[in-house]
C-alpha cells in the first residue's frame, strides 16, 4: 500500500498524521522526529511552563498519546532525517533508509544561537520542552537571569522571571524592539509594558562578551557596561530546519520553497515554520514562524499531498498571540508601515491599531482586545478597505462604553 512520510514530529507533523486518517487514508505512515518527545506544544514552554511551579506537566499536543495505538502511526523518534533521496524517493535515518511515496516535511525551525557563547553552562536558547525544563529550573532555583533579544520569546521569558520575583533584564541590539514583527510605534508602545511590570530593558546595545569560568557569571555590552548573570537567555530569532536538505535538490530560500498548494517537488509537501509559500491572500511569499499556521498547514498540505490533482490553494490570514505579564498581544496579518490606534490607548493595557497597504486593511494589533482581533481577521480574509476597518474600529468602540 501507499506509504506517507511526515518528517519532523511537532505540531504541523501531528496535525498532518490527524489529517491522513480523518480524510480516511488507510495505508502506512510514519513519523520521524528529531526529538524523543511525543509531539508537544511550543506556546506554553515560554508561558505557564516557565512562569510556573515545577508541578506544571510537560504539555503534550492533544492526540500525541494516541499516535500509535489509534490513529495506527509509526513513529521514529529521537534521530534526526539527514537526507532525502529524490529520485529513489528514499529519506536517511540514521544508518537506515526509509522508503515514501509521499513526502510532507515539517522540520519546523531552530533557534538562533549567539556565537558560541553557549559552551559555558547557564547559557540557553529555548525552542524544546529539553530547554524549557533547564530554564524553568534555574528560574525557580532564582538564578539572575538576563534575556538578550526583546522579541516575543525574550520577553515571554522575562515575564516568567518576573512571575518568580526576579530581577531581569532584556538586551536589545536595536534601538526598539520588535521592529520587524509589529514596526517601531508598535514595538515602542509593547516594550512599555516591560518597564511598567519592573523589567529593565537595555535597547541599542550589543552583547560585546559572555564572561565566567565554565558557568556565566557576567555579560559585558558595548557601551561599556557590564550585567552579573547565572541564566543568559538568547532570544535572537529562529531559522528553518533545512540544514539537512542541503543539496536535495528541493528548492531553498529562507525555508523549503512551496507553490500556493505546499508543493515542494515530486511527492514532496512541506508545512509549518519550515514552508515558503506562495500567498495568493497576499500575492507574496510568506514564510511564517506562528501556531495558528503551522496547525492549518500541517493538515492543508496533507489533504493536498493525499490528493494531488485536487490539491487547493493555502490561504490563510496569519494570527500570533503572546502573553506578557498577564496581557494578552495579538496581531492578525501583515504589520505594514506604521500603525493607527483606533481603541484604548497604548499608554494604557488596552489597545488596538490597524495597519494599511494603500487603500487596503493589512492587520491588526491589540492588546488585551480578545474579542476584537478575529473580527479584523475576518475583514482581512475579505480583502477590506481602510474605511471597513475604521468602521468596524466604531462598532467595537461603541460598544466598549
Ligand atoms: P516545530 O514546532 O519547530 O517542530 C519541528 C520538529 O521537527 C521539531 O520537533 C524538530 O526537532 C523536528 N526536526 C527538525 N529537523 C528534523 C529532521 N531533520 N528530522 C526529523 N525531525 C526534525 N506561536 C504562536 O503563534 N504563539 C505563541 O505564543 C508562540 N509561543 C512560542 C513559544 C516558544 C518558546 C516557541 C519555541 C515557539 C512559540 N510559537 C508561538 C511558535 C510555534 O510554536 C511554532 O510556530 C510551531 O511550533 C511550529 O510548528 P512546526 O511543527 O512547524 O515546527
Amino acid at each position: 500500500s501507499r506509504r506517507v512520510v511526515i518528517v519532523g514530529g511537532s505540531l504541523a507533523g501531528l496535525k498532518a498524521a490527524q489529517e491522513a486518517r480523518t480524510s480516511g487514508f488507510t495505508g502506512r505512515l510514519t513519523i520521524v522526529g528529531a526529538e524523543l518527545h511525543l509531539p508537544y506544544d511550543r506556546p506554553p514552554l515560554s508561558k505557564e511552563f516557565l512562569g510556573g511551579s515545577a508541578a506544571v506537566q510537560a504539555p503534550f499536543l492533544p492526540g500525541a498519546h494516541e499516535l500509535a495505538e489509534q490513529l495506527g502511526v509509526e513513529t521514529i523518534l529521537g534521530e534526526p532525517a539527514t537526507a532525502i533521496d529524490m529520485t529513489a524517493q528514499r529519506i536517511t535515518v540514521g544508518t537506515s533508509s526509509v522508503a515514501y511515496d509521499s513526502l510532507l516535511v515539517a522540520t519546523g525551525s531552530t533557534a538562533r544561537r549567539l556565537g558560541d557563547t553557549d559552551r559555558l553552562r547557564g547559557v540557553e536558547t529555548l525552542r524544546t520542552l529539553d530547554d524549557a525544563q533547564r530554564i524553568g529550573t534555574a528560574l525557580r532555583r532564582g538564578d539572575r537571569p538576563v534575556v538578550i533579544g526583546g522579541g516575543f520569546i525574550g520577553s515571554e521569558v522575562a515575564s516568567a522571571a518576573r512571575s518568580h520575583g526576579l530581577d531581569v533584564s532584556i538586551i536589545e541590539a536595536a534601538p526598539t524592539p520588535l521592529v520587524r514583527a509589529v514596526g517601531e510605534t508598535a514595538g515602542e508602545w509593547l516594550s512599555r509594558l516591560h518597564a511598567r511590570n519592573g523589567t529593565q530593558l537595555i535597547c541599542g546595545t550589543a552583547v560585546e562578551s559572555l564572561s565566567g569560568d565554565e558557568r556565566v557569571e557576567a555579560i559585558h555590552l558595548s557601551d561599556g557596561r557590564s550585567l552579573d548573570a547565572d541564566l543568559v537567555v538568547v532570544g535572537i530569532g529562529a531559522d528553518p530546519a533545512t540544514g539537512w536538505l542541503d543539496g536535495s535538490g528541493l528548492e531553498l530560500d529562507n525555508g523549503i520553497v512551496c507553490d500556493a498548494r505546499l508543493r515542494a517537488g515530486d511527492n514532496i509537501w512541506a508545512a509549518g515554520d519550515v514552508a515558503r509559500w506562495w500567498s495568493e491572500d497576499f500575492g507574496a511569499p510568506l514564510r511564517i514562524e506562528h501556531w495558528t499556521n503551522a496547525a492549518e498547514q500541517g493538515a492543508v498540505a496533507m489533504r493536498n499531498l493525499l490528493n494531488p490533482q485536487e490539491a487547493m490553494s493555502y490561504r490563510h490570514i496569519p494570527y500570533f498571540w503572546s502573553d506578557w505579564y498577564g496581557s494578552r498581544i495579538q496581531l492578525v496579518g501583515l504589520a505594514s508601515g506604521e500603525p493607527t490606534v483606533v481603541t484604548g490607548d497604548p499608554a494604557t493595557d488596552v489597545f488596538v491599531a490597524l495597519y494599511r497597504e494603500g487603500d487596503r486593511l493589512v492587520g491588526a494589533l491589540a492588546l488585551n482586545r480578545r474579542s476584537d482581533i478575529m473580527k479584523y481577521r475576518a475583514l482581512i480574509a475579505r480583502s477590506a478597505s481602510w474605511q471597513d476597518g475604521l468602521a468596524l474600529a466604531e462598532e467595537r468602540n461603541r460598544r466598549m462604553v
